[in-house]
């Protein structure tokens, strides 16, 4: 497969796997007894959750949801469809929400207000990426990684139209070059 020239870095894979290693020293201090369920959020964060539980040496669970507000093309619809929802248990254990980007903030506020429905003990929220220009909702990003402009980015697990998740770096996706 070959990629095309509309592609300019933004963040390398050194940048992101040390920015990653910086995470996972915060949440080992805050989670190493407490046998947390860290909850990725499909299919965009599968990359990250991958990597930072590596990174993570004490014993955790790991769940999965899968959630769409793109379908196709560069803007949310503001619409999330849950593909899948929250079928395990989180009844007084400790969760962690770990997404890959977060935009308007509301995908991890309404994942949030399931799992606090639901009783979990506590839920935080850890993003690899932040868009804070374009935040609609307050959403606090307890372990927040890259700030990323106001820019369509592909990479790293992040899509466009459901390719270029296998680049390993986070780069802008130019419109007009
Ligand atoms: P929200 O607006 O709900 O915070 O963001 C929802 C989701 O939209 C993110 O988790 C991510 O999957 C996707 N998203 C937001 N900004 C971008 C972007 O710049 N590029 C890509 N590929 N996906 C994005
Ligand atoms: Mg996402």
């Amino acid at each position: 497969m070959t990629f095309t020239d509309k592609l300019s870095v933004l963040y390398s894979r050194d940048e992101i796997a040390s920015k990653i290693k910086l995470l996972a020293q915060d949440i080992k201090r805050d989670y190493r007894d407490k046998n947390p369920i860290l909850i990725s959020i499909l299919k965009g964060s599968f990359i990250f959750m991958a990597d930072l539980v590596r990174e993570l040496d004490f014993p955790l669970e790991v769940e999965f949801v899968r959630f769409s507000s793109y379908g196709k093309g560069k803007k949310s619809s503001g619409k999330i469809e849950v593909i899948q929802g929250v079928t395990f248990e989180v009844e007084n254990r400790h969760v962690l929400i770990i997404d890959d980007i977060v935009d308007s903030g509301l995908t991890c506020k309404f994942l949030k207000d399931i799992l606090i429905e639901k009783k979990a003990a506590s839920v935080k929220v850890c993003a690899l990426s932040s868009k804070p220009s374009q935040h609609t909702v307050p959403v606090d990003i307890d372990y927040s990684g890259l700030i990323v402009p106001d820019k369509f980015v592909v990479g790293y697990g992040l899509d466009f139209n459901q390719k270029f998740r296998n680049l390993p770096d986070i780069c802008l996706l130019e419109e007009n070059k």
